[in-house]
């Protein structure tokens, strides 16, 4: 079968992908050689690498008479802007937003940087229509679940009133201003663009890809892809992995992708721990305090990565009962679920495109 960049990693845990980036990556290799021996289409230009927590795959088809150098040299030019990018972004590091952070812990009020200001506008305006479901000022709460450090995870949740204090300060914390350029004061906010920063960073390398030249693209950061273009004389294929199945990478659905276009996956196998029996994942509802809970996984289409991955973590956190409505809220028309129990249910717009593995059987919704 012919699937191009899968959009989830088979990692479940943080130890298993370290001791997969010990070994060079063996296993994620090896599957994507099997997809297709390399150097076979001698105009498809490939990189991956690993960066923002995740591993990062891009890939160019180059124009009939374009040189091969020039796209492996875009290649290497984007890993150097999303490395950058990364350090900028970063909530714990000492980059932009690790600086906001730590001037907000000090109890300032603090001016927007003009290079993070549009995502601050767009985080806003995005929270506000997911009815404060996606929320990038969750921060304490993700670094109270441990969720903030990947090199190692808590064995244990945090107690219950440790939770109900963080809810209760984020709550009653200033809410974003998409029209605003300053920010505070809000001692117990710290910024965490964690469930956005990864699509938009999708969007910013498609667009510097094109304006180097390069107009047909794919561009992965773990889950969160992004598409430009055609791959020669047909559309890019992409697939979705199984949140469940990951002994053979099982692909559960397929989607031949139409221009430029975004497709993010967020599910509860990405970063957990499990704890009695109780699986804890880092997808947090900002009301509850707690992982959300009814999904295994949400696939979100869209327009642009940016929207596309603060969707996919908003409708997740509204769970089963409540993501068609947060999609429309959002202007997301093309989505599907996979719920607790495994069903599928997908809106009919996506439904008319995308192909599902023939035993998954998913019930259509408007
Ligand atoms: P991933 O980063 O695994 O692709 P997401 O895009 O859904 O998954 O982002 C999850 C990350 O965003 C978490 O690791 C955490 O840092 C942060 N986060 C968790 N819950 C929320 C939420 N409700 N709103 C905004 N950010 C969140
Ligand atoms: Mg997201």
């Amino acid at each position: 079968m012919d699937v191009s960049p899968i959009s989830r990693l088979p990692f479940s845990t943080m130890f298993l992908r370290r001791l997969l980036v010990g070994l060079g990556l063996a296993a994620l290799f090896a599957w994507l050689a099997l997809r297709q021996p390399p150097g076979t289409d001698p105009r498809l230009v490939e990189r991956e690498f690993l960066a923002m927590g995740t591993i990062i795959s891009a890939s160019l088809y180059l124009d009939p008479g374009q040189p091969r150098d020039a796209g492996e040299a875009a290649l290497r030019d984007l890993e150097d802007f999303l490395r950058a990018y990364e350090a900028r972004w970063s909530a714990w590091g000492t980059g932009a937003l690790g600086q906001l952070n730590q001037a907000l812990a000090r109890g300032e009020t603090v001016t927007i940087p003009p290079a993070l200001q549009p995502l601050f506008s767009r985080a806003a305006a995005l929270s506000a229509a997911s009815g404060g479901r996606f929320d990038v000022r969750i921060g304490r709460l993700v670094e109270l679940w441990g969720f903030h450090d990947e090199t190692r995870f808590r064995s244990e949740p945090p107690t219950a009133d440790a939770v109900a204090a963080a809810v209760h300060a984020l709550q009653a914390a200033p809410p974003l201003d998409a029209a605003a350029h300053s920010y505070g004061p809000a001692r117990a906010v710290w910024l965490d663009f964690g469930a956005i920063a990864k699509g938009d960073a999708t969007d910013l390398a498609i667009e510097r890809l094109r304006s180097a030249g390069f107009a047909h693209a794919i561009v992965n950061l773990g889950g969160n892809l992004r598409v430009a273009g055609r791959r020669g004389d047909r559309p890019w294929r992409i697939g979705v992995r199984h949140p469940r199945v990951d002994a053979q990478h099982r692909v559960l659905a397929s989607l031949e992708t139409s221009g430029d276009e975004a497709v993010v996956t967020s599910g509860d196998y990405e970063r957990y721990f499990e704890f009695e029996g109780r699986r804890y994942h880092h997808l947090l509802d900002p009301h509850s305090g707690y992982p959300a809970t009814g999904l295994q996984a949400v696939t979100v289409v869209a327009a642009d990565g940016a929207l596309a991955d603060a969707a996919s973590t908003a409708l997740f956190v509204a769970g089963p009962l409540a993501w068609r409505e947060t999609a429309r809220a959002l202007g997301i028309d093309q989505a599907f679920v996979v719920e607790a129990d495994g069903r599928i249910v997908v809106t009919a717009a996506l439904a008319r495109r995308i192909r599902f593995a023939d035993d998954s059987m998913p019930q259509t919704v408007p």
